[in-house]
């Protein structure tokens, strides 16, 4: 849990454990991903959000499914074999271990998060598996979680590593979030990669009210985060990174979450909720 002297402040670094009184992070995306881990509290949030965006679990689900394809594509092609997952959520059925491990089962991945009920779910699900690990520690403080022992013990930082931050730091509501990723980005070896998922503003006169009212609703929910930042502010969360290209023929940029490298063609348009999405996978040179 983050101090009240860290230089990096954001709501989620106090985690809300089992308090049914209080949405967590964890379990308001549970219910969005149409889990059952979560309390009445963190649909209320959803609820709430509803009200101006029908469609708000669309958010969720660009979310993960981005990070299905990523994880693949960063073993796959990138050759990434070690994984640190920051604020990897309440296990579900593909998760970063199961999608790497399938193509190479030595593929190694810790997981962090802040959230007593993520860990817990984690610890049981992962007993038997060697080469996958859970660390409680707090991902806004990069230190905590670089220096943690069981990162350092399962992790090689002087090989390539890909680092998660997807679905995260749109909760790390202060606006010094470049300088926190460039503590992460200084850590990694060359050829080590960073994927980013993250609540955006599409900056149209369409779209802009529709993410800053989902904002509002957020952060004055009982979650109380949930930034929607403008790509160009997305940008300085990769700071010295080679930008992989989200599409064929595409400039290396941020992309709509459910665009970056999507599985087949799109049948249908995306929902205003999904035009509020981006990510993006950089590449240290
Ligand atoms: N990465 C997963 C995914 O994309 O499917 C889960 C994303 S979920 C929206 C965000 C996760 O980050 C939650 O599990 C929450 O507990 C965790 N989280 C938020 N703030 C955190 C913090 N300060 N330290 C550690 N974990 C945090």
């Amino acid at each position: 849990m983050g101090s009240t002297t860290s230089k990096y402040d954001a709501p989620s670094m106090v985690p809300v454990g089992v308090d049914p009184t209080r949405a967590s992070i964890a379990r308001v995306y549970d219910a969005a991903l149409g889990g059952k881990d979560n309390y009445a509290i963190d649909r209320e949030v959803l609820r709430q959000v509803a009200t101006v965006a029908p469609e708000v679990n669309d958010l969720a689900w660009s979310n993960r499914n981005f990070l299905t394809r990523a994880i693949r594509f960063l073993t796959d092609q990138g050759g990434i074999r070690q994984f640190l997952d920051c604020g990897s959520g309440l296990p579900t059925a593909e998760n970063t271990h199961q999608i790497a491990q399938r193509i190479d089962e030595h593929a190694r991945v810790v997981y962090v998060d802040n959230d007593p009920v993520v860990i817990a779910h984690g610890e049981a699900l992962l007993e038997e598996n060697e080469v996958t690990h859970f660390v409680s520690a707090d991902i806004f403080e990069p230190q905590d979680v670089l220096q943690h022992p069981l990162v350092r013990k399962y992790l090689d930082f002087t090989k390539p590593v890909a680092l998660l931050q997807v679905g995260t730091l749109h909760h790390y509501t202060s606006d010094n979030g470049a300088e926190l990723m460039r503590e992460y980005v200084d850590a990694l070896a060359p050829g080590s990669f960073v994927a980013i998922s993250h609540f955006l503003d599409p900056e149209t006169p369409e779209l802009s009210p529709l993410a800053r009212r989902m904002e509002e609703l957020f952060l004055h929910s009982p979650m109380g985060s949930g930034m929607f930042r403008t790509k160009a502010q997305l940008r300085e969360f990769l700071p010295g990174l080679e930008i992989i290209p989200p599409g064929p023929g595409e400039e290396p940029d941020f992309t709509l979450s459910d665009m970056w490298w999507p599985d087949g063609p799109r049948l249908r348009p995306l929902s205003p909720v999904e035009q509020c999405s981006a990510a993006a996978v950089g590449r240290k040179p």
